[in-house]
């Protein structure tokens, strides 16, 4: 019952999830500041951050299985990626029958990850139109970006969150619950800052592709695949509130975009 809720409310159960990680992370560096009070613990903290994103390819391979991609489309992307004048790490696969991607990793550990299901099931022209996203990103160096932010956000919510309760001095429960309240006002921040990243990313793509109904294209099969997998329908409208808690513009936007 829970999981059809969340299943037909997913986004909804995505914020929730950024909000938990957002929290634990916060919790995490606010507590080690407030136990350790050194500013020693901030640097730690924003070399953690930066090392931790560095290796970020490292951890998909360990957590998410990733293999690198060797299939018949390797040569064409890797190709692809050098005419956009970005050298990649590597292009991964991990095994799933969804079809997301995403990028991580910056400086020598740029790389890109497909969900199988798209190097499986969807046309090259999909295929390549998704890589042009996902090397939008890395043009506008947005890796770097978000490892900055996600430094600042820890760092900063960590000392205010000290000097209000040093000032208070009460139970540190109360402490945990300043976290709380600084990850509820960093997300929606952090939300519209990667809509707007997500938008430039989708411009790259546009600007770089042949035909651009290629994006328009994967993001209806990708829309299908999803109503598909988990028994929902999107709907073709949404509401100014829940725009707000996107991470990306909105689907049906994007896939308009792309048919002009
Ligand atoms: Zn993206």
């Amino acid at each position: 019952m829970m999981k059809k809720f969340f299943k037909k409310h997913f986004i909804f159960a995505r914020v929730l999830v950024l909000y938990f990680v957002g929290a634990v992370l916060i919790s995490l560096s606010t507590f080690f500041f407030y136990y350790f009070r050194t500013p020693w613990v901030l640097l730690i903290i924003i070399v953690a951050v930066c090392t931790i994103s560095y290796f970020g390819p490292l951890w998909c391979r360990i957590f998410l299985k990733s293999k690198p991609y060797k299939g018949k489309y390797e040569e064409r992307l890797y190709s692809f990626t050098k005419n956009q004048e970005i050298d990649l790490q590597g292009i991964y696969s991990i095994d799933s029958t969804s079809s997301q991607a995403f990028t991580c990793g910056f400086a020598r550990s740029k790389s890109v990850f497909y969900h199988s299901n798209i190097l499986k099931n969807h046309p090259y022209d999909e295929i390549e139109a998704v890589m042009a996203h996902e090397l939008g990103h890395q043009a506008h160096d947005d890796i770097t970006l978000y490892t900055s932010i996600t430094a600042i956000v820890l760092v900063l919510s960590s000392m205010i969150n000290v000097a209000l309760f040093s000032y208070i001095k009460t139970s540190s429960l109360v402490l945990l619950f300043f976290c709380f309240l600084t990850t509820a006002i960093s997300l929606p921040i952090v939300l519209a800052i990667s809509r707007w990243r997500e938008g430039m990313a989708d411009q790259y793509a546009y600007d770089a592709l042949r035909d651009k109904t290629a994006f328009a294209r994967f993001l209806e099969r990708l829309l299908k695949y999803y109503e598909k997998e988990n028994g929902v329908k999107v709907e073709k409208t949404i509401s100014w509130v829940a725009r707000l808690f996107l991470t990306h513009p909105f689907i049906y936007d994007r896939i308009r975009a792309f048919k002009t």
